[in-house]
């Protein structure tokens, strides 16, 4: 008899319906699979869903960022802009799950608060928020690597009057900013597209910078139904082209190098690619901008050009101009209208090295030096980035052992896939995987297909428990740190490394090796290789499944 009070169990949980769990969960429906998805928010769309703030576009070419694995959906969807916009990315995002009917499979409002692992059964407990106890043999963690807003850790937030919020959780009714006095703090990549598309809107704003940021043009443009014919056309080719570079994009990185041609030739080309749309300023640039400091230097010194002729006021413009890394060594925001702003008599730029935030009062914010009224107040100020997600559960492995206190002291992946003494819990775009520094949902089919590959793998050799290594996974880690060494990037206060400010132990001083920087060819040749030798450095065993799993396990094999 059924133990009716026993938990619903499940084969598979996946954990966020973004582009990674929407994938997951349709590649899980496909094969038959007693599979959920648990998502902490009221829908689905994960990045696009949640950050709703005027400019949310791509970076990536639109048409690069849709998934690849269905023809139908990429002759069915029209992309609209070269660089969409996140409510057409929500209805994308939406347009895929009912198509395959996805919604059935998936929870909201659900978000997961532990992740035990049971020894005794060999099974993941999982507590949800409202309270269930929900149990499966295998969890796939797609929580997204920027999903963890983070605030300042400022005196006085909650004394506002005005309006204020998180980028992330801008609010899904319309916010009137026409005429407002608008403070946004941050010049992120997030940052940088709210101004752009504030600027001439609000009454008056006011940036508060800490440190400048290297912004490229975006070069958007609107997909005619020719382009989008002729794009259709060449999908092959798109993704055949994404696949073979380091980035996951259509641009390639120019492979002659930087000190073989001459410097003509050279600002010949970044003429030509500052006018180009998209990422060609950092991804088809010569690669020595990445690694060599001298090159980085001559480019940066290109870009600053750039920037004094675009922003009119010369002590503002210097302002702008990064002084503490170079271009590309942190991600890249790409911009619309950004520079153009500060010529705007309505948009000041507060410079936070020259009298940082002191706290938040009823009317605003105050500096060390001033105080300043505000109707609303936009916190563009990132993200406890990649492990943040990961960190917010309480997952504990093997002997209690517990995720957040394992990573505190030393990030540690197997392929960014598996982590030592959590066994059969999988992460298809975790930290340390080829999905941080690529075109993100490259990576993601990537991942989640190897995630599925080896899933049935289990399932076809009736196993109950795959775990990682500790040598794998030390060998892998060490890989990845390894390869910091020769990128400037290293150098570098970013998520890329690690740093927030915001959030305790992540502040400057430690560098935390959290991306893949070997480049998507690399890394996908690395999971393969893996897979080829029969999943080299994952132990199996058959633990002894429970009668529900073990008749989910013949069903699916
Ligand atoms: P971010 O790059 O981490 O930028 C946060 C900004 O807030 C920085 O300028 C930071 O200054 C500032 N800040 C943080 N805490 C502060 C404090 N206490 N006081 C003053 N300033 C503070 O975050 P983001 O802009 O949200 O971007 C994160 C990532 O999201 C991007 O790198 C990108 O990968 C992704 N993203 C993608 C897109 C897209 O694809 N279209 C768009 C937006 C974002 P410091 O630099 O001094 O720390």
């Amino acid at each position: 008899m059924p133990d009716k009070n026993a938990p619903e169990h499940y084969e598979v949980i996946v954990v966020g319906a973004g582009v990674a769990g929407i994938y997951q969960i349709k590649r899980l429906a496909d094969l038959g699979v007693n599979a959920t998805l648990l998502e902490a928010a009221a829908d689905l769309g994960g990045t696009w869903y949640n950050n709703r703030y005027p400019g949310a576009r791509f970076d990536s070419e639109s048409y690069t960022y849709g998934y690849s694995f269905s023809k139908e959906v990429l002759d069915e969807w029209h992309w609209k802009e070269a660089f969409s916009g996140q409510p057409e990315n929500l209805k994308y995002l939406n347009f895929v799950a009912e198509k395959f009917d996805l919604r059935k499979h998936m929870q909201f409002n659900s978000r997961v608060e532990a992740a035990h692992f049971d020894e005794g059964e060999n099974i993941w407990r999982l507590h949800v928020c409202d309270g269930r106890e929900l149990t499966c043999r295998f969890v796939v963690m797609a929580l997204g690597l920027l999903s963890i807003p983070t605030l300042p850790r400022l005196a006085g937030m909650e004394d506002f009057k005005g309006e204020s919020f998180h980028t992330f959780d801008w609010p899904h009714e319309p916010v009137d900013l026409t005429g407002k006095k608008v403070a946004v703090i941050g010049t992120g990549a997030t940052a940088i597209q709210v101004i752009g598309e504030i600027a001439d809107k609000v009454g008056d704003l006011t940036i508060f910078q800490r440190r400048p940021n290297w912004a490229a043009p975006l070069n958007n443009y609107k997909v005619s139904d020719a382009n989008m014919a002729a794009i259709r056309t060449r999908y092959d080719e798109i993704f055949a082209t994404c696949a073979r570079t380091p980035g996951g994009f259509e641009h390639e990185p120019d492979r002659r190098g930087f000190f073989e041609v001459s410097r003509e030739e050279r600002v010949a080309m970044w003429d030509r690619l500052y006018d180009e749309p998209g990422f060609g300023i950092w991804l088809q640039n010569f690669r020595e901008i990445f690694t060599d400091e001298e090159a980085n230097a001559e480019f940066s010194e290109y870009i600053a050009g750039r920037i004094r002729q675009r922003v009119k006021d010369p002590a503002t413009a210097e302002k702008l101009v990064p002084r503490d890394h170079g271009f590309g060594v942190q991600r890249v925001p790409l911009e619309t209208n950004y520079y153009e702003a500060y010529n705007q008599p309505n948009v000041h730029l507060v410079d936070l090295g020259e009298a940082p935030l002191d706290r938040v009062t009823a009317t605003g914010l105050r500096t060390t030096e001033r105080d300043y009224d505000f109707d609303v107040i936009i916190y563009a100020t990132g993200f406890d980035a990649m492990t943040g997600a990961h960190d917010r559960i309480d997952i504990r492995g093997v002997g209690g052992a517990r995720l957040r206190d394992k990573w505190r002291t030393e990030i540690s992946t197997f392929l960014g896939i598996f982590i030592h003494d959590f066994p059969n819990l999988f992460m298809p775009n975790g930290p340390q995987s080829g999905s941080a520094s690529t075109n993100y949902p490259r990576g993601i089919e990537i991942g989640v297909n190897w995630c599925t590959a080896l899933l049935e793998h289990i399932w076809a050799h009736k196993y109950a428990r795959a775990e990682v290594t500790a040598e794998a996974a030390a060998r892998w880690t060490d890989h990845v740190e390894k390869m910091y060494e020769v990128m400037l990037m290293r150098k570098a206060k970013s998520w890329f490394t690690g740093y927030n400010s915001n959030v305790e132990g992540h502040e400057e001083g430690t560098i935390r090796y959290l991306v893949y920087n070997g480049g998507m060819p690399k890394y996908v040749a690395a999971i393969n290789d893996v897979a080829a030798e029969g999943y080299k450095g994952v132990a199996f065993s058959d633990g002894g499944p429970s009668g529900t799993t073990r008749a989910t396990l013949e069903k699916t094999a």
